[in-house]
């Protein structure tokens, strides 16, 4: 099946009941109301003279009209390429030129962001821009007008052209280790990981599913929106960017039985001031993912959230995104500490990176997957994309993983972010996990920072609960003695606010090590 075709089986089965709701400006759709803007902007594209396999860009946060343009690009076969709103003109130029997007469809102003005028400097750069559309002025209108006067018929004809298999999206990685790479995907790459990812959860057409992770990721618009449509389940966006008591508003407002987050989100959600008097009562599951979902979080977002049918996903833009998840049916240990098994008709394997033989089982290795998943290979990035992809289509994750006997999967940490202190190899996320059960510590991360004697030592980047005594670094390894081997033991602490993070809400530990380097002199 191709996307269009998807949601147009959805919008015949279920055209009454609710699609998409925009909490910020109480707009709301049902399948059939989405289905026909869906219609109306794929008709605009048309009108513009948008070709099949045409790069389409979508710069916005989320908006419902990010959605609308993510089905209408599908329906007319433009590859829609995903732009962070985060970006600021160095990077959208970049984007813009490396894709070759020939049409974009912005947001005008959000906040401090005035992307009109940021659009206006990067243009003279960007020759092959030919149109832009800016969401909520006359320009959507305009656009809608022109599809009106598309002929009967072409858009059906359009649609006879496309292929389950062909590109329909470049998503762009977090950029949390260096700068993203735009992995380029088909329909049958992304409809399937979302159909699957939302199964997983067991949602159906009474699924209400709060969606403050961007859009503009692969966890908003593949296991969020494709997750959503391919079920008949309702989008909630409680806000246009993350914020905690807005998010646990949506989800009281719109009785939602689903929040998706990375774990920062849920942290943030789970201290914030609102979080005691908001009636959650509707939720049921949902997923956590993107970074390492601490043991302790996910135990309170199972008792303190009531999402009992929570499930922890693991995965990477390059692969649609998921590869392996938990699910309601795993005994409670296994659901709050590892990433699950491997998803339907998918492969994974531990390795070991320097021999490429298959690990015994509790080694950790490198995890690689294959299956419907793997990208058709970065855009334009041919020997990028054969430094990830062997001959036999596996796909090198970087990720450092155990497997069990029972084929749980445990991602121990990026192999970038692995430490080595005197010759032992030491994953950070350990520490981390450790680390939360100090019961003034709210969030924690670890990373490794040069050392004269030992090659590298530990740093801790501490934030504390409100009101909490001050944490010296004596007390902190105090409190690790005797429960932690001597190696492992963060030599250093620094007490933060936060962290630094990308728009994804992944801790950038690159630019961690820089500063801690720098403060350490
Ligand atoms: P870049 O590739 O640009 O450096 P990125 O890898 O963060 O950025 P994404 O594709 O958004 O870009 O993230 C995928 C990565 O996120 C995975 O390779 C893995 O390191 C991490 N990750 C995702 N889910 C989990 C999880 N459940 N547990 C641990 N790590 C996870
Ligand atoms: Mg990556």
């Amino acid at each position: 099946q191709t996307i269009g075709e998807n949601l147009a089986a959805t919008v015949a089965r279920v055209p009454d009941r609710d699609a998409l709701v925009d909490v910020p400006s109480g707009r709301r759709w049902t399948y059939a109301e989405l289905a026909r803007d869906v219609e109306a902007v794929a008709l605009g594209l048309l009108a513009l003279g948008v070709e099949k396999g045409e790069r389409v860009g979508v710069w916005a946060p989320n908006l419902p009209e990010w959605t609308i343009t993510q089905y209408a690009t599908a329906r007319v076969g433009a590859v829609l390429v995903n732009i962070n709103p985060a970006y600021r003109t160095h990077e959208l130029a970049y984007v813009l030129r490396q894709a070759g997007v020939r049409t974009l469809v912005c947001a005008e102003r959000v906040k401090t962001s005035d992307y009109r005028a940021m659009v206006a400097d990067v243009r003279a750069e960007c020759p092959a821009l030919r149109e832009v559309v800016f969401i909520g002025t006359p320009d959507w209108d305009d656009l809608v007008a022109r599809g009106a006067g598309v002929p009967a018929g072409a858009l059906a004809e359009r649609e006879a052209r496309l292929a389950f298999d062909d590109p329909i999206n470049i998503q762009y990685t977090s950029g949390t280790t260096g700068f993203p790479k735009g992995a380029t995907l088909s329909h049958h790459n992304i409809l399937n990981n979302g159909y699957f990812v939302a199964e997983a959860q067991r949602w159906t057409e009474a699924d209400r599913v709060c969606l403050p992770v961007p859009f503009y990721h692969c966890f908003g618009m593949v296991m969020g929106n494709l997750g959503a449509t391919s079920h008949g389940a309702c989008m909630v966006i409680p806000a246009p960017v993350f914020d905690p008591a807005a998010t646990l508003r949506a989800v009281e407002q719109e009785h939602c039985t689903a929040l998706y987050g990375v774990p920062t989100m849920f942290i943030a959600e789970l201290s914030d001031p609102s979080f005691a008097t908001t009636d959650l009562s509707s939720l049921r599951t949902g997923a956590m993912a993107g970074s390492p979902c601490p043991t302790e979080v996910m135990k309170r977002v199972i008792a303190d959230m009531g999402m009992t049918d929570v499930t922890i996903a693991y995965g990477m833009t390059e692969t649609s995104p998921v590869s392996t998840q938990t699910s309601p049916d795993d005994e409670l240990e296994r659901r709050v500490s590892t990433v699950g098994q491997v998803g339907p008709h998918l492969e994974v394997k531990i390795v070991d990176p320097a021999t490429g033989l298959v690990v015994p089982r509790g080694t950790p290795g490198e995890l690689c997957t294959r299956g419907y998943s793997v990208m058709l290979g970065y855009w334009e990035m041919p020997d990028r994309t054969a430094e990830v992809i062997d001959a036999a289509r596996w796909m090198h994750t970087g990720d450092l993983a155990t497997m069990d006997e029972a084929g749980y999967v445990n991602i121990v940490g990026r192999i970038k972010d692995m430490v080595i202190r005197g010759g032992e190899n030491i994953y950070p996320r350990e520490i981390e996990e450790f680390l939360y059960t100090h019961p003034d510590i709210v969030d924690v991360q670890v990373v490794g920072v040069p050392d004269a004697k030992y090659g590298e030592e530990l740093m801790a980047w501490v934030k504390l609960r409100d009101g909490a005594a001050p944490l010296s670094a004596d007390a902190l390894r105090e409190y690790c003695r005797g429960r932690l081997a001597h190696y492992k033991i963060p030599r250093y602490l620094k007490i933060v606010d936060g962290f630094p993070m990308t728009v994804t809400g992944k801790i950038r530990k690159v630019e961690m090590r820089e500063v801690s380097i720098e403060e350490l002199g």
